[in-house]
């Protein structure tokens, strides 16, 4: 994959207007393939099926850009009804959770606030919350959250990146701590992060043996299937009980891989997003994985009912008008700095 491709979908994931307008047209472009439903109620069925199959999930209530108290607010709200949920109907299911849904960027008190109030629920209905890893301004702050946290709650814990030179630094100090990897999606600098697919998976397999090693719990979290076969082996090889870790992998990726790794008796379990808000997580789907284009252009051109309809047209005039105002903004700030 070009970084050039990697950058234009990232800069779409970013973009606030292409997020709000995607947010009135409900699901388009082929992200219901990706994104489990709109509502708590859509996914019950999904998680109830995936359940059956012995395979658990971690929901997602997906969220970008809050920028206010109040939705952050409406955020945890949201969250707490989710948990409700899990409990009444019985679901194997725990919470993956966005800080900066609950209001990090606004106030970090506040947003700490928010977070205690899900870990009162969450461990009256003994379920796990896992924060997600953002970008990496937040990075910091995300894990002096997780460390105040975690002085009042064990029933939370975190995600990380293999791309970043600290990680492997912050799991010595995170070793007791159940914790998700994964290679990291965002754009960071060289400064921060590596750059080079072997370099990141190298860091990952090298992380997650350190990890299989220890005490805690960890989800291994990528679609790689070179990764998943050297740890299979690796577990093996020193006899490392199954109950210590699971694979994860995100909804509609390498499905027949979920149920591949359950029927061997790996615990497995399935990130299910959902919610209207799904532009951001699917821009950065397709930036990972371009090849998932093709839903995106079968969309646009044929829609579901094979008629050309509006809104993607009008989606894809924004998106390449944002792209071109990103790249002369760019260009600039290239000049500046040579
Ligand atoms: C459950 C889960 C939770 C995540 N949470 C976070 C988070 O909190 N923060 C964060 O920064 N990132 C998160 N990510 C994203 C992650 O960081 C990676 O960006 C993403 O998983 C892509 O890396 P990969 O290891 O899956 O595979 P890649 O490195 O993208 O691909 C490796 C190889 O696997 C194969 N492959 C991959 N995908 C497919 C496919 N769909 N079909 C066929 N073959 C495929 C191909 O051979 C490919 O060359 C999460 C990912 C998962 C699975």
């Amino acid at each position: 994959m070009t970084s050039l491709t990697k950058d234009f979908f990232i800069g779409l994931s970013n973009n606030r207007l292409l997020n709000a307008n995607a947010k009135k047209w409900g699901f388009r472009l082929g992200a219901e393939k990706f994104v489990a439903g709109t509502t708590m109620e859509s996914v019950i069925d999904t998680l109830k099926e995936l359940n059956s199959r012995g395979i658990s999930g971690t929901l997602d209530n997906l969220g970008e850009f809050v920028s206010d108290k109040s939705e952050a607010s409406l955020a945890k709200t949201e969250i707490i009804r989710i948990l409700e949920k899990i409990n009444e109907y019985n679901l194997d299911c725990h919470v993956s959770v966005k800080l900066t849904q609950l209001g990090l960027d606004i106030d970090q008190e506040f947003c700490i606030g928010n977070m205690k109030e899900i870990l009162d629920t969450a461990d009256a209905y003994n379920i796990f919350i896992n924060i997600d890893m953002e970008k990496y301004i937040h990075y910091s702050k995300t894990l002096e959250i997780l460390k105040n946290l975690r002085n009042e709650y064990k029933n939370v814990g975190t995600v990380i990146q293999s791309y970043l030179y600290r990680a492997e630094k912050d799991l010595k100090q995170l070793r007791d701590v159940r914790l998700r990897l994964v290679k990291g999606a965002y754009k960071e600098s060289d400064e921060v992060a590596f750059y080079s697919k072997e370099e990141i998976d190298r860091n990952f397999i090298k992380l997650a043996k350190n990890r299989l090693l220890g005490d805690a719990f960890t989800s291994i979290a990528t679609h790689d299937h070179n990764i998943i076969e050297e740890l299979k082996g690796f577990v093996k090889k020193n006899n490392i009980s199954k109950d210590k870790f699971e694979f994860q992998m995100l909804y509609g990726f390498r499905t027949e891989m979920h149920d591949e790794l359950a029927e061997e008796g790996y615990n497995f379990c399935t990130y299910i997003p959902f919610g209207d808000d799904w532009f951001g997580y699917f821009m950065r789907r397709l930036a990972e994985r371009p090849q998932n284009m093709n839903l995106v252009v079968k969309d646009i051109i044929y829609g579901k009912n094979n008629k050309i309809k509006k809104e993607p047209i009008i989606l894809g005039t924004l998106a390449v008008t944002s792209v071109l105002v990103w790249k002369k903004k760019r260009n600039k700030k290239d000049k500046v700095i040579s």
